[in-house]
């Protein structure tokens, strides 16, 4: 065979139609629990102004520095949306979504991009679903935002998640930490890897999701964020903690969780699941209550989650957890002859008309692969027609999955397939 001339780029993944199906159904339990909550969907474009990329997401994160699919056109700088908090917060300052009245409880599946190095569960092109909760400060927010995604992945029936909860302070108690945590990395940064040593200037704190092997014994016995909490933080965590209780939401704290992008304030959270590997955050959120303000806003608060969706579809197929619903065909005509065909190329339409849906043969295959070709559709029924059937004016229905069949008019067909 060969080789074909194009293929995608490197962690860009085509979605065929062999699984389009369990996306189909994923995106149905998203839309169907984000409804109970109350969440409206909204949808921005791909591009947005890298600037506000780079403020919203934060000018050191990874996804900034290193990872922004980037281009200019004329005077304007366009980035492919690594994230969609940034841009729901852009679109809610835009279109003075406040005066709508209220809490504006918002919900988006889509693409990004981010140009890491692809592994399994880590892509270039990547799908999440999120939701965000603009205009609430109270922990109620917070918890409502954990409890609609853990009832996703509750619905998908993927159980054996772990939430780890921390709080990341305000600029307060996070000005207190870092200065806590560069006195205590101080005497041995030399020790430490090259990437910490950089981040021990420009942000002490993501010293703390360091990857590298010979930092680990320094972060083991870092400050906890905890306890340079300023009074009001504290509680606003504590009431987190009580009210996911309430629910019986079980959650581990991990005061060493501070999550790659830097508008988190107050509460973070990620979802893990052991059955992912060594990428095993199925996805995560926090409060982002400076985030609007910084991109031009009111002083905002807000709080939200994003969800990889591949990482949801590597999980499922660990637990051998189907998302198909069985799609069926209603109906596939086989037809025999020319004749036959052109009363098929009549009757589709009044089937498809009738709600029903419906397919036949357009290559003129023989009766044997156009019962193999229905089966592969997953076709309810066949309506089998030849020269025979036609001058008697009633046709074979089959009952596929029952084997079953008899010869009926082409309005009593449609009777028996509609009522
Ligand atoms: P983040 O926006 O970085 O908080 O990521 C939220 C979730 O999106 C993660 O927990 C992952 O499940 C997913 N995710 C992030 N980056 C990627 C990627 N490059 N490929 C696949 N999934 C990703």
């Amino acid at each position: 065979m060969a080789q074909p001339t194009f293929s995608t780029h490197v962690g860009m993944v085509d979605i065929l139609p062999d699984e389009v199906g369990k996306w189909q159904k994923l995106e149905q339990i998203i839309r169907e629990e984000a409804k109970k909550f109350n969440f409206e969907e909204i949808r921005t474009p791909i591009l947005e102004q890298t600037e506000l990329i780079a403020r919203g997401v934060g000018q050191l994160t990874d996804i900034v520095s290193k990872e922004m699919f980037a281009f200019e056109r004329g005077d304007d700088h366009y980035v492919l949306r690594p994230e969609c908090t940034a841009p729901v917060a852009r679109a809610f300052v835009e279109h003075h979504l406040d005066q709508r009245g209220g809490t504006q409880n918002l919900y988006y599946i889509g693409p990004m991009f981010r140009a890491e190095k692809p592994q399994k569960g880590r892509q270039r092109q990547f799908h999440q679903f999120g939701a965000e909760i603009i205009g609430a400060a109270d922990p109620a927010a917070d918890v409502d935002i954990i409890a609609l995604m853990m009832s996703i992945y509750d619905r998908v029936g993927i159980a054996n998640t772990t939430l780890k909860i921390n709080s990341v302070g305000d600029p307060e108690s996070r000005k207190a930490y870092k200065k806590a945590l560069k006195d205590y990395f101080r005497p041995n940064l030399s020790k430490m890897s090259e990437i910490s040593q950089e981040r021990f200037e420009k942000n002490p704190l993501r010293i703390l999701d360091s990857k590298e092997e010979e930092d680990q014994p320094f972060i083991e016995d870092a400050p906890l964020i905890t306890d340079y909490l300023t009074e009001e933080t504290a509680e606003h965590y504590g009431r987190v903690k009580e009210l996911l209780d309430n629910l019986e939401i079980s959650y581990e704290e991990d005061p060493y969780m501070v999550r790659g992008l830097d508008y988190y304030t107050r509460t973070a959270f990620e979802v893990i699941s052991p059955d992912l590997g060594a990428q095993d955050a199925l996805g995560g959120g926090g409060r982002y209550d400076l985030l609007i303000e910084e991109i031009g806003g009111q002083s905002t608060p807000a709080v939200g989650f994003a969800a990889g969706m591949e990482r949801l579809m590597i999980a499922c197929e660990e637990l051998n957890i189907e998302l198909v619903d069985e799609e069926m065909l209603d109906v596939y005509i086989v037809t025999l002859g020319e004749k036959a065909r052109k009363w098929a190329v009549k009757h589709l339409p009044k089937l498809r008309k009738s709600g029903l849906s419906a397919s036949m043969d357009y290559i003129g295959r023989s009766i044997k692969s156009q019962m193999k070709d229905a089966d592969r559709e997953n076709a309810r029924h066949t309506i089998i027609v030849g020269d025979h059937e036609l001058s008697e004016g009633k046709f074979t229905l089959r009952n596929m999955k029952a084997s079953e069949e008899d010869a009926y008019t082409f309005d009593e067909i449609l009777r028996r397939l509609t009522e």
